[in-house]
């Protein structure tokens, strides 16, 4: 087996209309294609393929809560929860964290594109507001506080879906 995990995906095809990506997705062949649009966050699935982590924060200085200094959510809504108005678009300079909490996949559901056995890894960034979800590339035994850097699959690569971020231990 080897060290790194690697993925079954294969990449989606996407129609873009207007700002948005519409992606096919051919669950159950090609007549069981499940349409889906990206909609408002169609800039966080495009960044990935671009090798860029972007994210959102309220800048009302009227929100209940951030009142103008909203923390980065990453993955991004497009409105904020509590104030209900547009977020803005941010990226990370450089994506890394520690691990925060991992949970050891060794037997996936029916579905499941990345293959077994892998770490499920939640991480922490300095400056992001959330705990980031994602996957680990290495094989190797973790412990939670380890630290980890994303990396992307691009251009040709790209899934063009979540898959294309993953992580590595630095
Ligand atoms: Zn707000």
């Amino acid at each position: 087996m080897s060290d790194k995990v690697t993925l079954k995906t294969k990449p989606s095809k996407i129609d873009v209309v207007g700002d948005s990506w519409v992606l096919h997705f051919p669950r159950f062949g090609e007549e069981g294609t499940h349409f889906h649009t990206y909609g408002l966050l169609t800039p966080y699935f495009k960044g990935l393929t671009e090798g860029k982590l972007r994210g959102t924060k309220c800048v009302n200085p009227k929100c209940p809560i951030y009142k103008g200094k909203g923390e980065l959510w990453i993955p991004p809504r497009a409105d904020c929860p509590d104030c209900h108005q547009p977020m803005v678009w941010e990226d990370v300079k450089d994506p890394k964290g520690y691990i925060y909490a991992y949970t050891h996949v060794e037997r996936g559901g029916a579905g499941l594109e990345i293959e077994c056995p892998y770490y499920q890894i939640d991480v922490k960034m300095e400056g992001v507001g959330t705990i980031v979800k994602g996957y680990l590339a290495d094989r190797k035994k973790i412990k939670i506080g380890d630290k980890v850097r994303a990396k992307f699959l691009t251009g040709k690569d790209a899934t063009n879906t979540c898959l294309d971020i993953y992580w590595e231990l630095t």
